[in-house]
């Protein structure tokens, strides 16, 4: 089997030079190892900090060594009691076609009819980020006027139905006019094209002439900072992501900052692990939502590990739409 490794850290947009796939011959299993056929890889944005050097809330990618991430695959070796060949489990040994894990670190997933890709999408860390970012950091309300940027990705495009769902009134931002009509039939009241010219905090004003009571950031940079220009007193920010700094070491100039403290704006970053004690509340309420199909999921699929890096790079330069993942072949 085979795995992409980082090769050398990206400087700015990380290209093709700074990964490269090796073999991994797969060893005989340990007890209390399992050995998984992944179906299915999430890349996600997060990841790109994760080539840089340096500390944050998850250790960097390791040079030459496999990257990780979250996959989704059947077991089909085990020495361990917990699974039986077949079984289906999530685990974080992505970017790769086979993984070799102990036991303990799969995640068994239920038997149902469900397609492996929800487990990587609505009822995994996706959906967790949504539903904890908008309703305990965000503290969201029925009637609220909710702004949430990358409004046509895999959170964002959540965080819209969710929020709908619960009777608030949401504007999206999406890059171009194809993702912005996807963004108004997922129930968005009002869609911005931040690629359009003009100033965005104009377009962001127009959209909710009294002000914002949430924003979910997922992007930082200039609709960050408009955000901040529109919100109302008091309200709350979800900081979710900064996908439109990740490839950048040069400092955005906001010049709302100082609302604020004149707003009194509440502004929290999160990461959705922080919730995982009540992951049971959110798989509970998604489960039910995606089972009833008031939850649409659409998926931007890259077919096959080599085209790892080419799913990893379309976050950067929009060409998912909903959530991107590679499948791998059977
Ligand atoms: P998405 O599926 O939203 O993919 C990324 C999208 O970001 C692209 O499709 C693109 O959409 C948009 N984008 C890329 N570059 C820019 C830019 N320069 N300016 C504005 N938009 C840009 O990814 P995810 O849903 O997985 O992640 C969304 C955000 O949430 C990321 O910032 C990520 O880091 C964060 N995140 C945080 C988690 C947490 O626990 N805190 C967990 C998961 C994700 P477009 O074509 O519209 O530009």
């Amino acid at each position: 089997s085979c795995a992409w490794t980082l090769v050398s850290r990206p400087k700015g947009a990380p290209t093709l030079e700074n990964l490269a796939l090796k073999d991994i011959s797969d060893q005989p299993l340990n007890d209390g190892e399992i050995r998984v056929k992944n179906s299915f890889f999430s890349v996600d944005p997060y990841m790109r900090p994760r080539m840089n050097e340096g500390e944050s809330y998850i250790a960097p990618f390791e040079l030459n060594e496999p990257m990780t991430g979250a996959a989704v695959g059947r077991v089909i070796e085990t020495r361990s009691n917990r699974f039986k060949v077949g079984d289906r489990v999530s685990h974080f040994l992505g970017w790769r076609d086979v993984a070799t894990l102990k036991a303990e670190d799969a995640l068994p997933l239920p038997d149902i009819d469900l397609k492996d890709e929800y487990f990587l999408d609505v009822l995994g860390t996706i959906g967790m980020t949504a539903y904890f970012g908008l309703f305990a950091v965000a503290e969201a309300r029925p009637g609220d006027v909710v702004f949430v940027s990358a409004a046509a990705g895999a959170v964002g495009s959540l965080v819209v139905q969710i929020a709908k769902l619960r009777g608030m009134t949401i504007i999206g931002s999406a890059g171009g006019t194809e993702k912005c009509d996807f963004v108004r039939s997922l129930g968005a009241d009002h869609v911005i094209d931040y690629k359009s010219p003009g100033p965005f905090q104009e377009k962001l004003r127009k959209a909710a002439p009294d002000g914002l009571d949430v924003y979910f950031d997922n992007v930082g940079g200039e609709q960050l900072d408009a955000a901040m220009g529109v919100a109302k007193w008091n309200s709350r920010f979800a900081i979710c992501g900064m996908i439109s700094m990740y490839n950048s070491d040069t400092p955005i100039g906001f010049s709302n900052l100082s609302y604020i403290i004149s707003k009194r704006l509440q502004v929290r970053g999160f990461i959705n692990t922080d919730f995982m004690a009540r992951r049971g509340e959110c798989l509970a309420q998604m489960g039910y939502w995606v089972s009833k199909g008031m939850i649409k999921s659409r998926y931007t699929i890259f077919d096959s590990l080599e085209k790892g890096p080419e799913a990893f790079f379309s976050l950067f330069s929009g060409g998912n739409t909903g959530k991107a993942l590679v499948r791998l072949g059977s």
